[in-house]
Order: structure tokens, then sequence, then C-alpha cells
């Protein structure tokens, strides 16, 4: 029988990390290199919150510059891993009374690539992407997270990519190594505790956490792939951060790993 897979939520930062060798991208390549080859990777990514569920479908998905005022050469990096259009089969099937769509129009976000270029530089393992439906509640996100869970079993590695901790309006662009806000720390500080102790109501209930929650998640998109990662979590099941840090003063990249080391 094949390895349980395990599950991972990066957090992506800067874009400009697709381009960079430090401390974060040095720990998702090891990452990489270390866990089971999977057969494809399922990839929840902050940057495709739209009205829909929706799931890539096509045999090769393009890569997405999904940003804009950034360096020439981002916009030159193409990551073309294969799709797995069987795997969007199944993704629809595992999700059926959610009636996610088949994409042939999306492809890879940097919410994606920007990660994959370091955890499997080679782009040789297949990548089908989910959508986050930007019209429905957090507990949706975390039920969709649920239906999903079979996949690890299947060699799938499921990642979510956001930022636990993403305020664009209070970060430091020119600073990464400002010190971080007080409230960012003591939000990822709380949401860790609530990770170990595998109390998954108030992350999908973040609103309840005060005034740190919402400095912290200005909007939900970078927050909610956090949701679907948990969701595939089995009672007592490990959890770790691979990675950690704050980035210019208001981005956790915070990685949380389910799954033994
Ligand atoms: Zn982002």
């Amino acid at each position: 029988m094949a390895e349980t897979m395990p599950v991972i939520f990066f957090g992506h930062g800067n874009p400009m990390n697709a381009l960079q060798t430090n401390a974060y991208t040095k720990a998702w390549a090891a990452i990489g290199a270390t866990i089971p080859r999977p057969k494809a990777v399922l990839s929840i990514s902050a940057h495709w919150y739209i009205a829909r569920t929706a799931v890539t479908a096509m045999q090769s998905p393009k890569t997405i510059h999904d940003f804009g005022g950034f360096p020439q050469e981002l916009y030159e990096v193409e990551y073309p891993a294969p799709g797995n259009p069987a795997l969007a089969n199944r993704i629809k099937e595992l999700l059926s009374l959610h009636d996610a769509d088949l994409n042939d129009q999306w492809g890879l976000d940097h919410g994606t690539w920007s990660v994959l270029r370091h955890l499997y530089p080679k782009a040789d393992i297949p990548v089908v992407q989910l959508s986050i439906d930007r019209t429905k509640p957090a507990s949706f996100h975390y039920e969709i997270g649920k239906k999903l869970a079979p996949l690890r079993e299947e060699g799938v590695l499921i990642i979510g990519s956001g930022n636990i901790v993403h305020n664009l309006r209070a970060y430091a662009w020119s600073q990464p190594l400002a010190a971080p806000f007080d409230w960012a720390v003591r939000f990822e500080d709380r949401v860790r505790e609530l990770l170990l102790a595998e109390d998954d109501d108030p992350l999908i209930s973040y609103e309840t956490l005060g005034n740190d929650a919402m400095l912290s998640i200005p909007t939900p998109d970078h927050y909610l792939p956090l949701l679907y990662v948990i969701a595939c979590r089995k009672d007592g099941e490990m959890l770790s951060f691979p990675v950690e840090g704050m980035e210019g003063g208001s981005i956790s990249m915070l990685a949380v790993k389910i799954g033994k080391d």
C-alpha cells in the first residue's frame, strides 16, 4: 500500500522568493528532497480566489505571472509541470455535491510555482490547482478539505499556499528584516497553539480570535488555504513547522506540515 502523503501549508510571501535562494527557499527545497515523491501535486493557492470551486483540468497548465511591478526576470519564469486531467476528474468526483468546474483557462499561479520551483525544480511532477470560492464561508473550505483527504493515500501531495499573517498595508516592502508587529507575532503564536492542540474550530471561526486576527487577516484569501490543509489531518497526527519567520513585519512565512517527518 502506498505511503500516506504529508499535507503542507506554505507561507509563500514575496513573489521574488521564486528566484531567490534564502532561508525560506532552502527549507522548501529540503522538504521536497525529504518527503516521499508524490505522483502529483494538488495546490490550493491564495491567488485563485474566484466565485466558484474549480479545478484545473488541462494537459499543460500555463505559468501565470499574476503580479505587477516586479523585475522582468520574474515574468520570464516558466514552470512547465504537466497537468493531470485524471486527477482533476477524481477531485470533481470527491467533491461531488459541491459541483466543481473542470477548468481549462487558469494554469499555475505564483502561489503555486514560486514554492514548487524550489520543491521540485525539474517541474516533472504533474500539478493541479483548486480554486478558493470567495463567496463561501470559512467552514465550507474546511469541508472541502475533508473531502480531499483520501488523495493522501493515492500518492497526491496536497499543498495550501498563502500566508497565515498577511497584511500588505503594514508590510515594509524594502525591509524584509523589519521587526514584526506585536499583533502579528501574537496571532501567529495563537495559531500555532491551536494547531498543536488540534483545536480546529477557532481556526475556522478565525473572526472570533479578536483584533490580532483582524489585522493579520484583512482579507481571507491568504489564510483560507490553511483550512484545506488542517482538514486533511488524522486524529492525533503529527504536526510540525518546518519553515518559520516573519517578513517585512507583517507576513508570516510559517509552514505547517501534517504527517510524520
Ligand atoms: Zn500571495
